[in-house]
Parts: C-alpha cells; sequence; structure tokens
C-alpha cells in the first residue's frame, strides 16, 4: 500500500492538529508530506519537527524569516516557502496526494480549487470555500476528477448514511437530509438575554473544542447556515430538502430520511478525529484515538426545533441560498467582517445577523461567472460591511 502523502492547510489549527493525530496513529499509511500556517511560526516549527514534511509553508511572508531560523535551530531541513500562491501552488503540487483544507475563512478557497483541480483527495473542512463558490469548485473537482470526502462532521455523517456511489437526495430513495445542531452555547436564550453576550462566553462551547470564528457561527447559528449550503452543494440537495434539528448532546452528528420511512445517523462522540479518520482512509475505517460511544451512560438523545427568530443567521442562510448567484458568498464575507467585529469588541452579538442582513439587502445576487468576478464581489460585500460597521456600530 502506497503511504499517503498529506498536505495538511491549516496544520496548527483545531482541524489540523487533529488531523497530525490521526496521521500519527498510521505512519504506514500516512505522510504528512506539507504543513501550513498563516502566522504561528513557533507551532508551525514544533510540528516540523516531529513530522518531518517536505515542505513547510507559513502564508504570512513576513514571517518566513522566523520561521527559516526556527527550523535551522531545530535541525529540520525541510523546503520553506511563504504567501499565499505558495499555498496554493503547494495543494496542486506534486508533494501531496492528499489535501486537508482546514484553512479558516475565505482565504482557503484558492488552495481548496487547486486541490479540486488537480484531481487529490480533497478532505475539505474549509466550509467557507464551498459555501462561497459550490458551482466552481464543483467543476473544479469534475475537472480533476478526484474524490471530495467531507470533513465537517455534518457532512461526513450523511456522506456515511448515504447510499454507495455518490447519491444525491431525491434519487436513490432519498427524501431529506437532516443536519443537526447543537444549539451552541446560548441555546434556549431569547434575543433579550443575547445583547451583552462576550465574545468569551460566545467562543466557550458546550461540545466541540473549535477555533474562534466557526465557534462564534455556531452561537450565531451561521455555522448551521453555511452547512446547509455546503450540503446542498455536496449532495445536490435542493434547500427544500434539507432540515436542520437542534441535538444538544451533539452524538447524532446528521441523518439521511429516506422514501420508505427509514432515517439512517450517524453517531460518535464530539471528537472530529472520526470524521478526518473516515476521510483519510475511506472506504476504509481506521482507528482515530476516539473510544466507542457508551449509550447507556449518555442516557438520552434530545431533538427540537431551532430558534430561528433569535438566531436569524440561520434563515438569512437559507434565504441566500435561495436567491441563488453569490448571494451566499456575500452572505459569508459580510459574516467574516461581522465575526472578526465581534471578537475584536466593536459589534455587539445581534449586531452580527444586523450586519449580514443589511449587506445581503444593500448587495442582490449576481450570478457567478469565475473565481476573479467572485473575489471581486468577496470584496465589495466586505467594504459594504465595513461601511454598515462604521454607520451603524462605530
Ligand atoms: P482554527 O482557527 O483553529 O485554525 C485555522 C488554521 O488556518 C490555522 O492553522 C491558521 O494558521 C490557518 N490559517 C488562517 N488563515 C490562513 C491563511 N490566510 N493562509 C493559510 N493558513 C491560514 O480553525 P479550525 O477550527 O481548525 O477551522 C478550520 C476550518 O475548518 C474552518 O473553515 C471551519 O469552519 C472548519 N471546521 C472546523 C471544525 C472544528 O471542529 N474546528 C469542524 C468543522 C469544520
Ligand atoms: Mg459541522
Amino acid at each position: 500500500m502506497a503511504v499517503r502523502q498529506v498536505a495538511v492547510l491549516g496544520a496548527t489549527g483545531s482541524i489540523g492538529t487533529s488531523t497530525l493525530d490521526v496521521i500519527a496513529r498510521h505512519p504506514e499509511r500516512f505522510r504528512a508530506s506539507v504543513l501550513v500556517a498563516n502566522q504561528s511560526t513557533e507551532a508551525l516549527a514544533t510540528l516540523c519537527e516531529r513530522f518531518r514534511p517536505d515542505l513547510a509553508i507559513v502564508a504570512d511572508a513576513s514571517m518566513e524569516g522566523d520561521l527559516v531560523r526556527r527550523l535551522a535551530a531545530a535541525g529540520v531541513r525541510c523546503e520553506v516557502a511563504s504567501g499565499a500562491d505558495a499555498v496554493t501552488a503547494a495543494a496542486a503540487g506534486p508533494l501531496c496526494d492528499t489535501v486537508v483544507a482546514a484553512i479558516v475563512g475565505a482565504a482557503g478557497l484558492d488552495s481548496t480549487l487547486a486541490a479540486a483541480r488537480t484531481g487529490k483527495r480533497l478532505l475539505l473542512a474549509n466550509k467557507e470555500s464551498i459555501v462561497m463558490a459550490g458551482e466552481l469548485l464543483l467543476a473544479a473537482l469534475r475537472e480533476g476528477g478526484g474524490d471530495l470526502i467531507p470533513v465537517d462532521s455534518e457532512h461526513n455523517a450523511i456522506f456515511q448514511c448515504l447510499p454507495p456511489g455518490r447519491p444525491v437526495a431525491g434519487r436513490g430513495g432519498v427524501r431529506r437530509l437532516v443536519l443537526t445542531a447543537s444549539g451552541g452555547p446560548f441555546r434556549g436564550r431569547g434575543r433579550a438575554d443575547l445583547g451583552t453576550v462576550t465574545p468569551a462566553q460566545a467562543c466557550a462551547h458546550p461540545k466541540w473544542s473549535m477555533g474562534r470564528k466557526i465557534s462564534v457561527d455556531s452561537a450565531t447559528l451561521m455555522n448551521k447556515g453555511l452547512e446547509v449550503i455546503e450540503a446542498h452543494h455536496l449532495f445536490q440537495a435542493p434547500p427544500e430538502t434539507i432540515d436542520v434539528v437542534v441535538h444538544p448532546q451533539s452524538l447524532v452528528h446528521s441523518l439521511v430520511d429516506y422514501v420508505d420511512g427509514s432515517m439512517l445517523a450517524q453517531l460518535g462522540h464530539p471528537d472530529m478525529r472520526t470524521a478526518i479518520a473516515c476521510a483519510l482512509a475511506w472506504p476504509e475505517r481506521i482507528e482515530a484515538g476516539v473510544p466507542p460511544l457508551d449509550l447507556a451512560a449518555h442516557g438520552r438523545l434530545d431533538f427540537e426545533a431551532p430558534d430561528t427568530d433569535t438566531f436569524r443567521c440561520l434563515a438569512l442562510a437559507f434565504d441566500a441560498l435561495r436567491a441563488g448567484g453569490d448571494a451566499t458568498a456575500i452572505l459569508n464575507a459580510a459574516n467574516e467582517v461581522a465575526v472578526e467585529a465581534f471578537l475584536a469588541g466593536t459589534l455587539p452579538f445581534l449586531g452580527i445577523a444586523e450586519l449580514v442582513e443589511r449587506v445581503l439587502e444593500e448587495l442582490p445576487a449576481k450570478p457567478v461567472v469565475d473565481v476573479q468576478t467572485l473575489a471581486a464581489r468577496d470584496a465589495e460585500a466586505r467594504r459594504a460591511a465595513r461601511d454598515v460597521l462604521r454607520r451603524a456600530y462605530c
């Protein structure tokens, strides 16, 4: 069996760290051949010392010298590069056959597309890229002829519950896809209760340990909105065939509803190593370091409808999906600006949905033509979001 050469884009993050944990358990199957981080050279150098990749890349070019010094001090001899173009080139290049797309935000788009276009096995965690450019990503995958295996736990669950052979909703007897949502740290609270919540409270997720951006997205339910859009593209599911149910225990990761009344679910601990191991080894199964799930010890599984009046972001994401064109890219860009402002303390929690809604109103959807026009629209949406922010909140 050939050893898979894996590029871990976003190696120092939450998904990156979990990926490297799984890789380290199976040296006979996988090797981390390329490691990428944004600015955290100290963490990246430590990973290089342990995993000995062929190439280490720091996206922030001003940090390259620092990375070179740290690697030399640690006695690590590997190629070093920097800048966004180097990340994209590595995703498409000869040093890897598998790419874990685990950069956070729109910054992950180009490398995700490059991996798809060159037919690598693409393990997609970076949901923002498919939300922005779903059609373009699917076209790139067709062009490259490689696999996309979802790493997002809900989509990985659905992937496992669908019949084999790339089935889609509406065919193969599939009636509905049901995404589960934990509800985040503010589940059960009303708007009156959310005016003054802090970034620290929003990032204290009850079940999952994740990066700060996705943690805030989970608190607003925008994460579930982005995942509805992601499911639409990955499984070619019309919006009306995608449902969301809140499941606070986060043990059922999502379900597929079939026309005969069967619902298939995938269960497991809320530990991303399960989805990552599944995606790395598919169609085989490998040990992921995750203990078996003791259902009797957990006792109960609860389900409830999401409160979209309080958590408006979920409804906004459905609206953007139905609007079509580049509306989901506008939604994503506005949300990234809003989350950044919330984390910086310049936008209140409830302002995130308000800001996204305003930007969607100001910029009606246009057809998606190519990556360049999409990048221009992403920039336009960010400008519009910053304007709203200045006018309304500063
Ligand atoms: P994180 O903030 O913990 O890590 C982000 C990683 O991306 C870091 O290694 C950082 O250095 C790198 N990075 C940031 N900007 C970059 C840039 N411009 N160029 C290159 N590298 C850059 O984030 P995370 O929680 O690991 O999430 C990563 C992605 O996976 C997000 O899209 C998120 O929505 C998705 N995801 C995460 C989880 C989870 O459990 N954490 C679950 C499902 C999906
Ligand atoms: Mg998820």
